[in-house]
């Protein structure tokens, strides 16, 4: 099953279990999902490649979220997170570095306690601009997978195949971040022994603030990804509390 994408820069708010009331923004066009992945689970169905990409121009992001944010502001809403995310890989937005800047000091107007965070899916992080940009939110929410090539080629097709080495690079070089690794079972599965000891493994090279876990809440539109039980990606939080003594948290 798929969800709709998002039909302009601004949405909002959200109510979710991880970061309460927040207001998205999406930097990736409306008639399509834009990703460096193309994951089994992806709720924006799966990345077609060919189609003209017209992304938002920063002026536009800069007029919509102005105008956003001053209504939510004058309605006096109670919001936890400002997050970028939306329609797939939002650092991808060729303006990225410079919607960011924009972004926060709109968020010092009408919003100065509310932080700004990304939903990233890690990897362009170890480009020069990516990561400068990254660092200067308040939050990173990076995705990890797998702990190995195999499993992020298994489970989130990158387009480029041989991103490992270079993303796992950038994480490691990224501070303060909270890794999101989604576990799921079905024809491809990231919950064996195995699997889960080389994603300790990384998660321990990289050093996360902490680590959010979670599965899928429903099967997606193709293939035949499957759910874990909550009691599985609890054992798998606990081994990786005991192994690294890095905070894990089940969503
Ligand atoms: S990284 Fe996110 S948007 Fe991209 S394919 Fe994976 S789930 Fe979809």
């Amino acid at each position: 099953m798929t969800i709709p994408l998002q039909t302009g820069v601004m949405y909002g708010p959200l109510e979710s279990r991880r970061f309460g009331k927040s207001l998205g923004v999406n930097l990736l066009p409306s008639d399509q999902k834009v990703c460096s992945f193309d994951c089994l689970y992806c709720q924006y169905g799966r990345t077609r490649l060919g189609k003209p990409v017209r992304f938002p121009e920063a002026a536009e992001v800069e007029e919509e979220a102005s105008r956003f944010f001053s209504s939510a502001g004058d309605r006096r809403e109670e919001i936890r997170w400002i997050m970028i995310a939306g329609n797939g890989e939002p650092t991808l937005h060729p303006e990225f570095p410079k919607i960011v800047r924009m972004l926060k000091s709109l968020r010092d107007r009408w919003f100065p306690q509310v932080p700004i965070g990304i939903l990233s899916n890690s990897a362009t992080c170890h480009w020069t601009d990516i990561h400068d940009s990254l660092s200067l939110l308040d939050g990173r929410f990076m995705k990890l997978d797998a702990g190995s090539p195999d499993v992020l080629g298994a489970v989130n097709q990158p387009l480029n195949k041989n991103i490992w080495p270079q993303m796992i690079g950038g994480l490691y070089r990224l501070r303060h971040i909270v890794l999101q690794s989604l576990f799921v079972r079905g024809d491809t599965d990231n919950t064996s022994e195995k699997i889960v000891e080389d994603w300790i493994h990384t998660v321990a090279y990289i050093r996360p603030e902490s680590v959010q876990l979670y599965t899928i809440d429903r099967p997606p539109a193709e293939g035949s990804v499957q759910s874990v039980e909550r009691t599985r990606l609890e054992a798998i939080a606990a081994r990786l509390r005991e192994k690294t003594q890095i905070p894990s948290f089940v969503f």
